[in-house]
């Protein structure tokens, strides 16, 4: 049985680059960036004002002028009124371009307004106060989003600021999710007193949902001829088969067999890991790939996140995040020769210290548990004995 690094390797070699498609960039929420995104223009593309009130010449304020004419008021968005006269102003609001012949901006607050004059009513005024400068934040052309740069609610933004309305963004990999098990119903079914019902593809189906990949779902029977054929069609269609169950040692885990059948080599099957030891992985001699994970709720879930989500974002090219990791808040023992993989809930300490904390749970089958957790903590394999105040990994969900 291999390691979960050894695993972890052994997938991480079957990273696979997808592509890049163009997509509406409202609809590029979650998806990686293909390429490098400019400034169209100077950000601010002009000098801009950035408080309501008056724009003067400072020059005026030093000849100790502190009342001004309003010549004419410039909204955000009109062209710039020019000043003539030392004694003049323009009033003038936030987002407004500053006047070529103004250089200081005077909010309200520090003015008073009266029959057309503008009085000063503070000596605090500095040459070239409360203008946010053109270029200021970026020239044009600079780089404002980095190829492997996921797209956030910011970067939208950002996106639209300088007109990029279609961004060429990483292709997804066609992934199915594969659920097995005769004992499984669909959840609008009512399951007889021997029967559950399945979970799994909706959880895997969310998460995934939550990295901006969209997946087809499917459920076959523990019935050898059947599972072939359906998982058959998959290797057709789909980049990726996301299973789970069928591939622990009962009687009726027929999808190892049926894989190897269809020509899926194994590159794996088993990992010294609780929950999940079942895994197996393989791929296709096309490059297909085949995650197998056992169908404990748990099991899977946790796989889910160590090993498919971390082999998608390499795919993916995203910018490497640095591992997470938290101090466990209470002893652990664990005393089986497999590594352990612990629920536990997140939180950080009054020296903002991140701390785990174990909600064991009753197994990989207790998955009721996994709604009330934030992170499986992965416990070294070579020990048995886990001290309060230890800094171990942690994988978020
Ligand atoms: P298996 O890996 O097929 O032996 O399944 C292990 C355990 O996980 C069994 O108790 C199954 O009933 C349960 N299980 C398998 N698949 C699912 C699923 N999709 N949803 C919920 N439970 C499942
Ligand atoms: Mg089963």
């Amino acid at each position: 049985m291999i390691t979960v690094e050894e695993a972890e390797k052994i997938i991480l070699a079957q990273v696979t680059d997808y592509g890049a498609e163009i997509v509406p960039f409202e609809l590029a929420l979650g998806r990686v960036l293909a390429e490098n995104i400019k400034a169209d223009r100077d950000l601010p593309p002009f000098n801009r004002v950035t408080m309501d009130g008056i724009a003067v010449n400072y020059d005026a304020i030093e000849s100790g002028i502190s009342t001004f004419r309003i010549k004419a008021t410039q909204a955000a968005g009109d062209p710039p009124v020019a000043i003539e006269e030392q004694n003049e102003c323009v009033e003038i609001m936030t987002g407004a371009v500053l006047p070529a012949s103004a250089d200081t901006v005077i909010r309200y607050e520090d003015l008073k307004l009266r029959a057309g004059l503008a009085t000063l009513v503070t000596n605090q005024i500095k040459r070239g106060q409360n203008i946010h400068y053109k270029g200021h934040d970026k020239k044009q052309d600079d780089i404002v989003a980095n190829i492997g740069q996921c797209v956030s609610p910011a970067l939208i933004g950002l996106m639209a600021s300088v007109g990029e309305t279609e961004l060429r963004v990483k292709k997804m990999p066609r992934v199915v999710i594969i659920s097995s098990g005769d004992e499984l119903v669909d959840v609008n079914e009512t399951p007889t007193p021997y029967q559950i019902r399945r979970s799994n593809s909706y959880t895997v189906k969310s998460v995934l949902k939550q990295h901006g990949l969209l997946a087809d779902t499917l459920h076959i029977p523990d019935e050898p001829a059947t599972i072939k054929k359906q998982l058959a069609i998959c290797l057709e269609n789909y980049d990726v088969l996301l299973l789970s169950g069928g591939v622990s040692m009962g009687k009726f885990d027929y999808i190892p067999k049926a894989l190897n059948d269809l020509k899926v080599n194994q590159l794996f099957h088993k990992v010294k890991q609780r929950p999940g030891k079942p895994f197996w992985f393989g791929r296709h001699d096309d490059g297909k790939l085949v995650f197998a994970f056992p169908g404990n709720p748990v099991a899977t879930f946790m796989c889910l996140h160590r090993y498919f989500l971390p082999w998608l974002q390499a795919s993916l090219g995203i910018n490497e995040k640095p591992p997470l990791f938290a101090v466990l808040n209470n002893r652990y023992s664990f005393h089986q020769p497999v590594k352990c993989f612990l629920q536990v809930k997140l939180h950080f300490n009054e020296y903002c210290q991140l701390m785990a904390a174990p909600v064991e749970g009753n197994g990989s089958g207790d998955f009721a548990n996994l709604a009330d957790t934030d992170a499986f903590i992965e416990l070294p394999l070579e020990r048995n004995e886990f001290k309060r105040g230890e800094v171990f990994k942690v994988w978020r969900f």
